[in-house]
């Protein structure tokens, strides 16, 4: 079975696709189907690598190393799948590839041209994808916004295609519907000049749905419906929701996944899916907490103009949500900008307002001195922290300097010439920064690492799970992690986690970090490269970092054992 669903977008960016995306593969998958999601990002950068968070968002790690666009962490957390890179395409990589087979006389003398070569590509590359992952519905997300110049060789895929297969591509338009005046007044203008847009593309959207602050009414389906041609049974209201894992319901209510189905002239194969009843109960559950527990995203990566961007840590955003609903909590999460510890160095004193704080990933040497701050702050006052992959090696600077009295401790990344690196650029990696090849060859995407007994790694990855018998049947099914996990009383512990990073803990200094009360709770390639560090809880509630990224593999019926221990913790 060949079924295509394609995804674009109206009006304006951050509109919403990536979720109605993974929302709609979710649906069609408590029918029954396999599905599988595809992104087609619009930049000519090969991958999303080398782009500055502030001008993307979140750049997300695939366990294949791939480094992509954040939504494709909401296809893996929604779909509890773990994706790879021919889950992925961006016009600079699809230009690569015909330009290789170019090169390797692949087109036997023929004229490679824009139209047709590179909708075919795009067509091909979906195709791959469908076959690798086995799925009978691939459901692609085109980026961008209609009507930009960018997005119109994807669009002329989706014309080729359904061309050549009319029964088997439906279009789906995710548009904005803006309010004005003082009634309120939800206006469908805009959107229907999207879909002119999309008409002059050769398509007609097979559905809309409708983004808007409130529920489309009525009358205003009937508006786009007359004028697009579209028929209003297809236009599904999209109101803001707050919780995102609420929107497949809010999608079902208007009975999406049957319309589609319908469509593709399919039945559903399953009636109630057991994973669906989870879902609901899960958001039944969410909707009555009524504790909150407040945490604190010590970063830099916030500020655009006026704006917070918020986006740039969505990942250990949704992490902490996962965790804190699992145990109860609803999250209050604040963001707290370093670089303004740097100015007043007292402000850090606001971290004692919060249960558990986080230092998340980061590049660079701005604000590096306020996180350290904060470090210091959240260790001599027992506050709850959680450092991730650039906080761990900044725990590490603080822990050399205040602790183990080396002066001066740095990493190389802020000062290459720094006299106690505690932190060092990866030998191999030297070589390529100097080559300039940063593209793609950072240390990427699952490495193994092994638990040291006796440690908060080691219960959070193995004891909740025996303490917790809901906790142990969800986390056992969690195939991503390690098989030896779950196993009762393993003799060693192993855990895939997923990275990205150049620098490392200086194995130099392992001994006097150790000597002084560093823990080195996960290691790998026999204890030389540290994934994890923590403090005995004789001395800290929760002073844990890991070099990797914990919070690309956290997941909405699954969170992270990390984040459960760190929100536990957190909570006392
Ligand atoms: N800048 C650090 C490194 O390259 C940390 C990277 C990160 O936080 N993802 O090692």
């Amino acid at each position: 079975m060949s079924k295509y669903i394609f995804i674009c977008g109206g009006v304006m960016s951050g509109v919403g696709k990536g979720i109605a995306t993974s929302s709609i593969a979710k649906i069609l998958s408590w029918y029954g189907y396999k599905v599988t999601c595809f992104k087609i990002d619009p930049y000519v950068n090969v991958d999303a690598g080398t782009m500055n968070p502030l001008e993307h968002g979140e750049v997300f790690v695939l366990k294949d190393g791939t480094e992509c666009d954040q939504d494709m962490g909401h296809y893996e957390r929604f779909l509890n799948q773990e994706l790879t890179k021919v889950n992925y395409m961006t016009t600079g990589s699809i230009y690569l590839s015909l330009i290789q087979k170019e090169r390797s006389l692949f087109f036997n003398g023929k004229c490679v041209e824009v139209v047709p070569h590179v909708p075919l590509e795009v067509i091909d590359k979906i195709n791959q994808a469908k076959k690798l992952t086995k799925a009978e519905i691939v459901i692609t997300e085109i980026g961008g916004t209609v009507g930009e110049y960018q997005n119109l060789l994807f669009l002329e895929a989706v014309r080729i295609l359904k061309l050549k297969q009319p029964k088997d591509v439906i279009l789906v338009l995710v548009s904005y519907l803006p309010y004005q005046g003082e009634g309120m007044e939800i206006k469908t203008k805009p959107t229907q000049y999207a879909i002119r847009a999309l008409n002059s593309a050769g398509l007609q959207p097979d559905f809309v749905l409708a983004r808007a602050l409130f529920p489309l009414d009525d009358k205003r389906k009937e508006k786009i419906s007359f004028n697009c041609g579209i028929d209003k049974e297809n236009i599904i209201s999209a109101p803001d929701e707050k919780i995102i894992y609420k929107i497949p319901l809010n999608f079902e209510k208007e009975k999406i996944g049957e319309k589609i189905l319908r469509l593709f002239n399919l039945k559903s194969k399953s009636k109630k899916s057991k994973d669906f009843l989870k879902w609901q109960k899960e958001l039944n559950k969410i909707k009555k907490i009524d504790q909150e527990i407040k945490i604190g995203i010590v970063g830099k990566y916030f500020k655009t103009g006026d704006f917070i961007l918020a986006d740039v840590y969505i990942s250990v955003i949704e992490a902490i949500k996962h965790a804190s609903w699992f145990l109860g909590y609803q999250p209050k999460i604040v963001w707290l900008n370093s670089e303004e510890y740097e100015v007043d160095k007292k402000r850090v004193e606001e971290l004692k307002n919060y249960h558990g704080i986080v230092i998340p990933g980061g590049f660079g040497s701005r604000g590096v001195e306020g996180k350290i701050l904060a470090i210091k702050y959240c260790r001599e006052n027992k506050i709850p922290l959680f450092g991730l992959c650039y906080g761990l090696q900044l725990m590490i600077v603080e822990f050399a300097r205040n602790v183990c009295g080396l002066k001066n401790a740095q990493t190389t990344e802020v000062n290459p010439k720094a006299k106690n690196a505690v932190i060092d650029i990866l030998k191999e990696q030297k070589k390529l920064l100097k080559e300039k090849l940063y593209g793609g060859t950072m240390r990427l995407g699952d490495w193994e690492c092994e638990i040291k007994r006796g440690t908060i790694a080691w219960r959070a990855y193995t004891e909740l799970s025996r303490t917790d018998a809901e906790f142990s049947r969800r986390y056992q099914k969690n195939v991503s992690f390690s098989s030896t996990f779950g196993q009762p009383f393993p003799r060693v512990l192993k855990v895939v986690e997923r990275h990205r990073h150049r620098y490392e803990v200086n194995p130099k200094y392992h001994k006097i970090l150790q000597k002084n009360g560093f823990v080195f709770s996960g290691t790998s390639q026999n204890g030389l490269l540290v994934e994890i560090g923590e403090l005995s809880q004789n001395i800290h509630p929760f002073f844990l970092g890991t070099q990797f990224h914990p919070e690309l593999k956290s997941k909405f019926l699954h969170p992270h054992p990390l984040f459960l221990e760190f929100i536990k913790q957190s909570t006392k």
